[in-house]
């Protein structure tokens, strides 16, 4: 079976584990931890990491500390993972969920500014949705597959109505925008270390950015917000600390980043290449790119008129062919949790989700395991 997405531990994961049994660090405590929120942080060009128990904890801790709370709006992109919802609805408050740009699948900026000057009204200094009453709270753009939109029109939009400026950064670990540091683009970036992203600890999450008295609060509130030396808390905090034993996964992981991302970088250009036939024929698209993009997923758009049935016969097909395809996110709005949700134009999600196929896209795919995949794709499409 050719996997969609499989972790690549052969470089120093083993050893650096076995050093956690042999010393006994395998908690909260150790120096695996430390050393990877630096290379995090380095990696990110942030003035720290925050190392956390995954990418939801991370974005929860990370929406809490700019004063998300509950019966808020956080406005995000229908067009996401799953995670990004429920990290708003765990500090109670509520998705205002709107489209993406066909550009780059991104939260579009000109609709959450057209939206905004549209439906809220500033009161006391805080910007309230008319229809509902709900105070919004933050913006929180995704960079979907390690794409970068337009944070310059983001970060307008924020200043302009005094908002806090979070991105589910979760699958971007590598992405970069123009010379501008990743962690630089917004006041806290969440990224993930699960087990189908570029860059794993198991599981795991990091928070980063360059205000660092939010990280630090960040920091304090993922901590159990204990105050030293005794047991005093003066927040109601969480335990969303990473272990030892992730970590040292992640230092090991993170010291083959680079290649990481080269990798799935020329994975998809091998794909657009080979398949390039298919796209001037008019039977599939490609994910769009922005320049710097991580490329975290490959795949494909089936032509418009297609639908989720189609993508998941393509699926069975392959399947039986032993290479493991799938469908993408569904959008948020269709969620059962989420139908209630206040949300503005969905059409570009709700007609693109139907028709992309994720293809394997591991950093240890052979050069015959890419050639079989694209034989079978053109015979599927043929
Ligand atoms: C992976 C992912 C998450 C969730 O991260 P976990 O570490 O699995 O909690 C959130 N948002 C996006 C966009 C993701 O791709």
């Amino acid at each position: 079976m050719i996997p969609l997405a499989m972790p690549n531990l052969k470089g120093n994961e083993k050893k650096y584990l076995d050093n956690c049994i042999d010393t006994t660090y395998v908690s909260s405590v150790g120096e695996y931890v430390t050393r990877f929120e630096s290379m995090v942080a380095e990696a990110t060009g942030s003035v720290d990491a925050v190392a956390t128990s995954s990418g939801t904890t991370g974005i929860h801790a990370a929406l809490t500390v700019v004063g998300v709370d509950y019966g808020d709006l956080v406005i995000i992109p229908t067009f996401t993972f799953i995670a990004t919802a429920n990290a708003v609805r765990h500090c109670g408050a509520d998705s205002w969920l709107m489209d993406i740009s066909k550009e780059d699948w991104c939260l579009d900026p000109k609709l959450v500014k057209y939206e905004i000057k549209e439906r809220c009204e500033k009161r006391d200094g805080e910007l309230y949705e008319k229809s509902t009453g709900k105070r919004v709270a933050a913006i929180m753009p995704v960079y979907t597959l390690g794409n970068i939109p337009d944070m310059g029109a983001f970060r307008e939009i924020a200043d302009e109505y005094g908002l806090p400026l979070i991105v589910d950064a979760a699958c971007a670990i590598g992405a970069t925008y123009g010379g501008c540091d990743f962690g630089k683009l917004a006041d806290l970036s969440v990224l993930s270390f699960n087990g189908n992203k570029t860059v794993t600890c198991g599981g795991g999450g990091a928070v980063v950015g360059c205000n660092k008295e939010l990280l630090q609060h960040v920091r304090h509130l993922t901590t159990t917000a204990r105050v030293y030396p005794d047991y005093d808390f003066d927040e109601v905090g969480f335990n969303y600390r990473m272990t030892n034993i992730q970590a040292a996964v992640g230092v090991a992981q993170m010291e083959r980043l680079e290649e990481f991302v080269h990798i799935k970088r020329k994975v998809r250009s091998y794909y657009e290449e080979k398949l390039k036939d298919m796209e001037e024929e008019g039977k599939i698209s490609f994910f769009r790119t922005t320049d710097g993009a991580s490329c975290w997923f490959s795949g494909i758009v089936l032509s418009e008129g297609k639908t989720i049935d189609d993508v998941k016969a393509f699926c069975q097909t392959m399947k039986k062919a032993d290479i493991e395809v799938r469908p993408f996110w569904k959008p948020v709005h269709l969620q059962k949790p989420y139908l209630d949700c206040p949300r503005s134009k969905v059409d570009v999600s709700e007609h693109l989700w139907q028709r992309i196929i994720t293809l394997p896209c591991s950093t240890n795919l052979t050069n015959s395991e890419l050639e079989q995949v694209i034989s079978m794709v053109k015979s599927i499409l043929s």
